[in-house]
């Protein structure tokens, strides 16, 4: 009966860590999934995520069913850390805030409203994008296309490219964007570009679909990252958010995140939670407690909140000491006068480096350094100590 079954490729990030276990070499180096490590290349549990577990154990929690939508104090928490507390929107209880299975899962079920309300939408990604996104959208059964968005040629943002696309795509369309910190590129719109990008949308009465993995990880302010879907909310803009607490508190494995559905008024919201609801019971009935009861802990008491922030500031200061010694060494190492600049302008826990899939290859076969055939390697798994080592591999697999 099971012969017929074929065999699944690898996933192409996920795969990346499995390859990485079977190599025996010292020399080995994981940069493929994007997942903090410390300085000695390990993984961080955040002391304030230990400190909230002690709480949580000394009040002696149970383990009831959690309701479909998730844990309340977790979902006020999660639109509040979104939009700012003090947004209109939230006032006027014109958010529908759904937990879901961290960010993978919040996306899924916000791509079976769309399957659902909006049948033969297409969805615009970025090309690239983070590869999961084309699966979700093809597993929910929802169309879609892509939009210009990295240009090879400058290592940048093809803004023009996007724009065009993105005004070409049929009116009523749902863009799909990455709200800080672009996976894989590291490359993010700037403010104006994000004001134009708006106009667009506004223009072809698009609604945008937010995917927010990193907010805080990338500037290290959980405002400043947030801004962009805040930009699009202070219009009026009826939009979709996906987010995820796996990289930003180091929750990884507890898949805690959330969907919230900004619209046009609380009537429309609880609707739209209903049926969010509606969705979510018959895939997976109620979501995990756990992380929700670490994020409502944290979120809920200063103390604990501060001692967040400045973790989350450390994480992504480490990355960017990283980056900069990864450039210096590039460009002290390389003799030619290729322009390495790019690798510090770019943001978050990336550096889409250009390699493509050949020299990629090359970079594992010949150096054990793994990493996505993208070209992208994830700087949250680099120490200042091996930055020397993988500017030699980039180079060597760069011009050979
Ligand atoms: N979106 C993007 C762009 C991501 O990079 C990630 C994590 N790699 C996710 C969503 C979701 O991850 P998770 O399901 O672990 O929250």
């Amino acid at each position: 009966r099971f012969e017929g079954v074929s065999m699944a490729p690898a996933d192409p990030i996920l795969g990346v860590s499995e390859a990485f276990k079977r190599d025996n070499s010292d020399m080995k180096l994981n940069l493929g999934v994007g997942a903090y490590r410390t300085e000695e290349l390990q993984p961080y549990v955040l002391e304030v995520v230990k400190k909230a577990e002690k709480k949580m154990l000394e009040a002696g929690e149970n383990k009831e069913y959690l309701p479909i939508e998730g844990l309340a104090a977790f979902n006020k928490a999660t639109a509040e850390l979104l939009l700012g507390a003090d947004n209109p929107v939230i006032k006027q209880q014109r958010v529908a805030t759904v937990q879901g299975l961290s960010g993978t899962g919040s996306l899924r079920l916000g791509a079976a409203f769309i399957q659902r309300y909006f049948p033969g939408v297409k969805v615009l990604i970025s090309s690239p994008t983070w590869g999961n996104h084309k699966n979700i959208l093809n597993d929910a059964g929802v169309p879609w296309s892509e939009y210009r968005y990295f240009d090879p040629k400058t290592v940048g943002l093809d803004f023009e490219g996007m724009i065009a696309d993105i005004k070409d795509a049929p009116n009523g369309s749902i863009i799909l964007l990455h709200g800080c910190a672009h996976n894989p590129t590291g490359i993010d719109p700037t403010p104006e570009q994000w004001e134009k990008i708006a106009d667009v949308c506004q223009e072809k009465d698009h609604m945008p679909f937010f995917d927010v993995a990193y907010q805080g990880f990338a500037s290290g302010s959980l405002d400043d990252d947030a801004s962009s879907v805040r930009r699009f909310v202070a219009r009026g803009i009826e939009l979709f958010v996906a987010q995820s607490y796996s990289k930003n508190l180091g929750l990884y494995a507890e898949r805690i995140g959330a969907i919230n559905v900004v619209v046009s008024s609380p009537e429309v919201a609880t609707k739209v939670k209903s049926q969010l609801k509606r969705l979510a019971r018959p895939m997976y009935s109620n979501p995990p407690v756990h992380g929700a009861r670490i994020v409502a802990n944290v979120v809920g008491d200063p103390t604990m909140f501060d001692e967040w922030r400045a973790e989350m500031q450390a994480m992504a200061g480490r990355i960017k000491t990283v980056r900069q010694r990864l450039y210096d060494e590039l460009s002290t190492k390389d003799k030619s006068s290729k322009d390495w600049s790019f690798v510090l302008k770019q943001i978050g826990m990336f550096s889409f480096t250009g390699l493509n899939k050949a020299q990629s290859d090359n970079m594992t076969d010949k150096w054990h350094v793994y990493m996505t055939k993208d070209g992208r390697i994830s700087l949250a798994g680099l120490n200042l100590a091996k930055c020397a080592f993988l500017a030699d591999a980039i180079i060597d697999s760069f011009y050979n």
